[in-house]
């Protein structure tokens, strides 16, 4: 079956909502490191490693080599009502990890299910169904994720089980933190902050749900110590804070561990996927104990937390640390800051270079304004394919090309597809060379 039946085939038999990358998709066959093959045979640098998905890189021995282990038990799983070894030694490490104090862990297929299950924790603690989310933001497909996703490209349904206001996001360009001084940027999210809990909620809402850096709309993050400025108003009200690190987790800000900790703040609950699985189905809400046990009846996952994702859990997670790939994403992403400022900042229609360690987003305008040119990012995008590299697109118009490598990714890697970026960038959007 060639590619170009594949897809006939998919579009045949799925939904034409679910969407498919590049002018002509691709069907990946194979991974090795930080490099995928297509069914062409045609092989690409990932620097978007699925959606951030691929924390480590692909057929990585030691993660390989747990899985195997579990799949000799016999056991891909059976229930969760029964103990499981290899969750149980997760949880211990997640919860250690989340810096919230006496933490409970409640595992999840999906980043979808995983805020699902948060905001029916925070609902439930708090006997109230407001919610504050940010505009710009994704943070799932269900219904009350939906609810809470502040880009109506993304909101599957007009409805809304939840009673939801929202905030201002730290977008640079436009909204109503663009283009403030830096130093008084806090002070008018607060301000905003406070504004919208006077005049659209009750005062009496259940919690703020908010992405340290907005993956989906586009690597939007505000200033350090935003999340404090507003948790001291939250405070004032007993209003929880989730911390949805699905993208910002595990180190990919490469600063910190949790995208949070950036900003000098302990939320009440995170939840986390992609990167924790790095391709296995794996993700999770870790929250105060008093506030995960609210839940008044029994709530159950049939493969949340399944012994083979919580192997691969394991051994992903034990991968990160021993290989300290926070400083990797640290190091090897300044590399590519830098480089991206410096090769093609001050470019016309480059409105903003951003991002944090290997999580970074160019925002393309059309030159001399603010005005979203989704169309360059679409060249940008399917020239960098035509180049060999695999990078995303994202932003509430279109119009930022996103890279979310392998937290693995090498100096020679970044350089590598730092010079296919500038060069598609520089071209116009017009491919370059084709890669074998
Ligand atoms: N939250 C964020 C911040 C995300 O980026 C995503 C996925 N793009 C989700 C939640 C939903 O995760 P999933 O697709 O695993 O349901």
């Amino acid at each position: 079956m060639t590619t170009d039946d594949l897809l006939a085939r998919h579009r045949a038999v799925l939904p034409s909502w679910m969407p498919l990358y590049y002018d002509e998709p691709i069907e990946l066959v194979a991974g090795q490191g930080r490099r995928v093959t297509d069914a062409q045979g045609r092989t690409y640098l990932d620097f978007f490693g699925g959606v951030l998905t691929n924390s480590i890189g692909y057929d990585i021995p030691e993660i390989r080599a747990a899985v195997e282990r579990q799949l000799r038990t016999g056991i891909v799983h059976t229930s969760t009502l029964y103990l499981i070894r290899q969750q149980v030694e997760l949880a211990e490490k997640v919860a250690r990890l989340s810096g919230i104090p006496d933490a409970r862990v409640f595992f999840t297929n999906s980043g979808t299910e995983a805020n699902e299950a948060a905001l029916l924790m925070a609902t439930n603690h708090r006997r109230s169904q407001q919610i504050l989310a940010v505009r710009n933001s994704y943070h799932g497909r269900s219904y009350a994720t939906i609810g809470v996703t502040g880009n109506r490209g993304w909101s599957a349904s007009p409805l809304n089980p939840l009673q939801v206001a929202w905030l201002h996001s730290g977008e640079r360009l436009r909204g109503l933190l663009a283009r403030l001084p830096e130093a008084d940027r806090i002070d008018a999210a607060v301000e905003d902050l406070r504004e919208v809990l006077a005049t659209q909620t009750s005062g009496d809402v259940a919690c703020l749900i908010a992405e340290p850096i907005q993956g989906v709309g586009g690597f939007v993050h505000g200033p350090d110590g935003l999340l404090a400025g507003w948790r001291k108003v939250l405070d004032e009200h007993g209003i929880l804070l989730i911390s949805d690190e699905v993208q910002t987790g595990w180190g990919r800000t490469g600063t910190h561990f949790w995208g949070y900790q950036a900003h000098g703040v302990t939320p009440d609950m995170i939840t986390f996927a992609k990167g924790i699985g790095n391709g296995f189905a794996l993700a999770g809400v870790v929250g105060r104990a008093a506030v995960v046990e609210s839940v008044p009846a029994i709530s159950f996952s049939t493969f949340g937390g399944n012994p083979l994702s919580a192997a691969a859990g394991n051994a992903v997670l034990d991968y990160l640390l021993d290989n300290d790939l926070q400083a990797n994403a640290d190091r090897v992403g300044m590399i590519l800051h830098e480089g991206l400022r410096a090769e093609v900042g001050g470019l016309p229609g480059v409105a903003e270079v951003r991002g944090k360690g290997l999580m970074l987003g160019v925002e393309f305008v059309h030159p001399g304004t603010i005005d979203p040119d989704p169309k360059r990012a679409a060249q940008v995008f399917e020239a960098c394919r035509a180049g060999g590299l695999l990078v995303g697109k994202g932003g509430l118009y279109g119009n930022v090309v996103r890279m979310g490598p392998p937290l693995t990714l090498t100096e020679e890697e970044a350089r590598e597809g730092l010079a296919i970026l500038v060069t598609a960038i520089r071209s116009g959007g017009t491919a370059p060379t084709v890669a074998a």
